[in-house]
């Protein structure tokens, strides 16, 4: 057989010095972008790599020219420069979503992260006096309005907030939590663990399904530091069950000297029923039927930043910034500058589906999603191919985070289902490869040998960019 002069491997001697492609005319525009040394440090790479494959007779003739070479090395730079935050496509149905970022924030907050990280801020300065100032001052006075709370205070997240409360009021004392209240939240949040870092003693009350007054009353004692509630934000225990409300536990603790807390976890500050949504107690709802201290999170139904949030009595709130873990937890200027203009949204109620992207998500009308999956159908279908089929159909989206776990929004988007016969989970799991491979990914649902694509979240705006990226994929 014939041996062509392409199959002839080159050897270690073929390959060229590091000094002679850092001379080469391509070499320039390589270095112009990426410094010298670092392309020096590449090409070394490269060649050490060449080196091996030509030891084992495995080195391509054509690979081990100058222009091969510094391709080579210009592709790595590429690879290695890509940033590993992306953004991507929420089409999972779960607006809310914790490993897709949770709330996405309105443009008013944006702008505002973008002035505070352009410029020095008044973080910690008292313009009117001219001295320090303190960084909850930024919001507090917002979040005593919007949820009739006398202080407030802000810390990295809710699991923070519940930490740092725990701490700075129960330390080395009694906690009463009912038994169907000891939630797990995703990411190793538990209740009992939390209690027991922050050195307060986990006393349980009641059963699962079933809490009674009496429970709260009889576990009361001489060690008790607080009585506490926490929102079973990812389950519903459903059936003979009983539980007991704020205000009657904030009752009991009266009566003994002691305070009432709540861990609400999403903490929405409006009564989501009235665009249609389901019913959630509010901030305010909670602060009055007795509760002295609420915790919530900043990026669940909120809308804002991640943050936790802690409202309630002016003491209590004044103990809880005292504590150095609130130095240890507190949030830096780029969460208090978005969360500012997302609280200041809620002081415009009627305004607000339209303005806190969460909400106008949640809301989005079910014709507009129609309309928006039909207008798409033919350009995925496209663009998957004749192995699939590509169908706009109802589904049913979630809100997320903990929200409402049981209920779900009825949506609409596109349904892709492998069109040959045999092994459609394993013609799926390559479409959904294939989708999150593309240069801004999009992520999807897979259940019931379909690949959902829930157009809830891509708004009108982000549909130019799904499409226009469509014909780079290569199922
Ligand atoms: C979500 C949640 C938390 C944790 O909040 P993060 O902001 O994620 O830290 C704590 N408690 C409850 C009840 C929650 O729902």
């Amino acid at each position: 057989m014939a041996v062509t002069p392409q199959a002839v491997p080159a050897g270690v001697a073929d390959l060229p010095s590091v000094d002679r492609l850092l001379r080469a005319s391509e070499t320039l525009a390589l270095i112009a972008d990426y410094g010298r040394s670092r392309v020096l440090g590449t090409f070394r790479d490269v060649l050490s790599d060449l080196r091996q494959q030509a030891l084992q007779q495995q080195l391509p003739a054509d690979a081990a020219g100058d222009a091969a070479i510094v391709d080579e090395a210009r592709r790595r730079l590429l690879v290695a420069d890509q940033p590993r935050l992306r953004a991507v496509f929420n089409l999972t149905g779960t607006v809310l979503h914790t490993n897709l970022g949770r709330a996405l924030l309105p443009d008013e907050a944006v702008d505002s992260v973008l002035r505070a990280l352009h410029s020095p801020a008044n973080l910690e300065f008292d313009l009117a006096t001219g001295r320090r100032g303190d960084r909850d001052d930024l919001v507090n006075d917002l979040l005593c309005e919007l949820t009739g709370a006398e202080a407030a205070t802000v810390v990295n997240n809710n699991a923070a907030a519940v930490l740092l409360m725990l701490n700075a009021l129960a330390n080395r004392r009694e906690v009463v939590v009912s038994r169907g209240e000891l939630v797990e939240i995703g990411g190793a949040f538990r209740i009992p663990d939390i209690m027991q870092r922050a050195g307060a003693k986990l006393v349980e009350v009641g059963t699962t399904n079933r809490t009674h007054l009496a429970d709260y009353e009889q576990a009361v004692g001489a060690r008790t530091a607080m009585l506490m509630k926490v929102h079973c934000s990812n389950y519903e225990v459903t059936g003979f069950t009983k539980s007991v409300d704020v205000a009657e536990v904030a009752g009991v603790a009266r009566q003994h000297g002691l305070p009432t807390a709540v861990d609400l976890g999403s903490g929405t500050l409006l009564d989501l029923t009235q665009w249609g949504l389901p019913k959630e107690a509010t901030v305010r709802e909670t602060v009055e039927s007795g509760a002295d201290i609420v915790t919530f999170s900043g990026d669940k139904l909120l809308g804002g930043p991640q943050a936790g949030l802690l409202v309630g009595r002016a003491d209590l709130i004044k103990k809880i910034k005292k504590n150095p873990l609130k130095r240890a937890l507190r949030v830096g200027k780029l969460t208090l500058a978005a969360l500012e203009p997302v609280l200041a949204l809620y002081r415009s109620p009627e305004r607000l589906p339209e303005r806190l992207t969460t909400l106008r998500l949640l809301t989005r009308p079910m014709a507009d999603m129609q309309s928006q999956a039909q207008r798409l159908e033919a350009a995925v279908q496209v663009a998957v191919g004749d192995s699939y089929s590509v169908r706009a159909e109802p589904m049913f989206s979630q809100i997320g985070s903990g929200a409402l776990p049981v209920d779900q929004l009825p949506s609409y988007g596109l349904a892709l289902r492998h069109a040959g016969s045999g092994r459609p989970g394993r013609a799926l799991a390559a479409l959904e490869r294939c989708l999150r491979e593309l240069p801004r990914p999009v992520i999807g649902r897979v259940g019931s040998d379909t690949l959902w694509l829930d157009l809830r979240c891509l708004e009108s705006s982000d549909e130019p960019a799904f499409l226009s990226q469509l014909k780079r994929l290569t199922p």
